[in-house]
Parts: structure tokens; sequence; C-alpha cells
């Protein structure tokens, strides 16, 4: 029952400090201690998953703003392989 309770506290604990680092873990502002942290949480907690998920794309999306029409070098890279037998 204490256990229980402690894990819980730690859990909290973890959860709310993952919470408040998630977006300085994603733009590569963490130590490599931090990011561990993160990614350990993260791995047993679905609502902070959901979260970086959510942010994650919110980045792509910001990065994905059309700067120019052409299509990017990866993409060309994807449409040859895909061309490919
Ligand atoms: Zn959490």
């Amino acid at each position: 029952m204490i256990r229980r309770l402690l894990e819980h506290r730690r859990y909290m604990r973890e959860h709310r400090w993952t919470h408040a680092h998630l977006s300085a873990y994603l733009d590569q502002d963490l130590s490599p201690l931090e990011r561990e942290r993160v990614e350990d949480h993260v791995g047993i907690c679905p609502h902070c998953r959901r979260v970086l998920r959510t942010l994650r794309r919110t980045l792509k999306s910001l990065m994905e703003l059309p700067v120019e029409p052409r299509p990017s070098v990866a993409d060309g890279v994807l449409e040859r392989l895909r061309r490919e037998p």
C-alpha cells in the first residue's frame, strides 16, 4: 500500500516534470539525462505520449508551411524509389 502510494507520488512528480519539459524536449534543449527522463515517462504515460504527439504534429505542420512550392529533395528520392520495380 505504502509502496503504491510512493510510486504514485513519483509518477505524478515525473508527470508534472515531463509536462513542463516536453517542448524543450522537442526543441532538443535538454541534456541527454533529461531527454532520457522524458522518454522514460512518456513510455509509461499515455497522457504525456498524446501531448507529445500533438506537439510534434503541430511543430511539423508549422515547418511544412510552404516556403517554396518545389517538392523537397526527400520527396524526389521517395518518388524515385516508389517508381522502381
Ligand atoms: Zn505523464
